[in-house]
Order: C-alpha cells, then sequence, then structure tokens
C-alpha cells in the first residue's frame, strides 16, 4: 500500500513544462491516502511506511515523468524519470521534486524494510528559497 502526494504546478528542470503530477511514496501510514504539499501524514498502530520521530526526511516517491520531454533524467543513481524525492518534515509534506540523484537510497537510506527514506539535517542549499514561507529546518 502507499500514499499518494499532488505536486502542482511543478517545473520540469530540463524542458521547463510546468504540470500537476501525482506521486506515490510509502512514508507514513499507507492506505492510498490522497495529500497535497503542506498535509501532515498520520501515523497508525501498523499500516505504516517508515518510522515515526525523525524530524527531516527525504523519501523515495514514484509518479510520472514530466509531460513534456518525458524526462528529466537526473544522472545516477536515478535510473528512472518517475522517481520523486519528497521531503518531510515534523510529518508535514513540505516539499516533492523529480529526483536529483544526490540521494542515493541504495546506498544511504535507513535501514527500513518497507520504506526508502534519508535522514536529514537540513534541506540542500538550492530549495531554502522555494520553501513554503521561506523557511528553513530549525536545527
Ligand atoms: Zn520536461
Amino acid at each position: 500500500m502507499f500514499s499518494q502526494v499532488l505536486v502542482r504546478q511543478i517545473e520540469c528542470p530540463k524542458c521547463g513544462v510546468k504540470s500537476d503530477t501525482w506521486v506515490q511514496f510509502h512514508f507514513g501510514f499507507c492506505r492510498v491516502q490522497d495529500f497535497e504539499v503542506g498535509d501532515k501524514i498520520s501515523w497508525q498502530e501498523d499500516g505504516n511506511g517508515g518510522e515515526p520521530g525523525h524530524r527531516l526526511v527525504v523519501t523515495q516517491g514514484w509518479g510520472d515523468g514530466c509531460p513534456g520531454c518525458g524526462g528529466p533524467y537526473a544522472p545516477p543513481p536515478v535510473c528512472d524519470p518517475g522517481q520523486f524525492d519528497i521531503f518531510v518534515e515534523e510529518d508535514v509534506i513540505t516539499h516533492a521534486q523529480w529526483a536529483t540523484g544526490e540521494f542515493d537510497y541504495e546506498r544511504d537510506a535507513h535501514p527500513d524494510y518497507s520504506c526508502q527514506y534519508i535522514l536529514l539535517d537540513d534541506y540542500p542549499p538550492y530549495m531554502w528559497p522555494s520553501l513554503r514561507h521561506g523557511k528553513r529546518a530549525v536545527k
């Protein structure tokens, strides 16, 4: 099972086309719940992906390639244009983007049988201006 988040007007870094796209992920309680960026995920007794209690994580998401170019085809280890990175801070979905290749889930993911996610200290610096309310993670 999975949850999914609607990402509105995501801009393709390759061709610039903007689109609305659904991205599936498996962090938090997963029973095909629909979210938007800014929504808070929940946790239940079981049926969760990942693990509660982490301040900031990036987790693997799956969706579609850009409708404009089919890409954006990030460099390895990303080998699928439908792969996304989804950021969750204090259980709130703060950002989703086509995977850039900077997060290597095979290598760095928190050990978890059901969900690929990586613990972060902060967002990548290039994201700071685009975060909601210009907010940065509080260390
Ligand atoms: Zn594109």
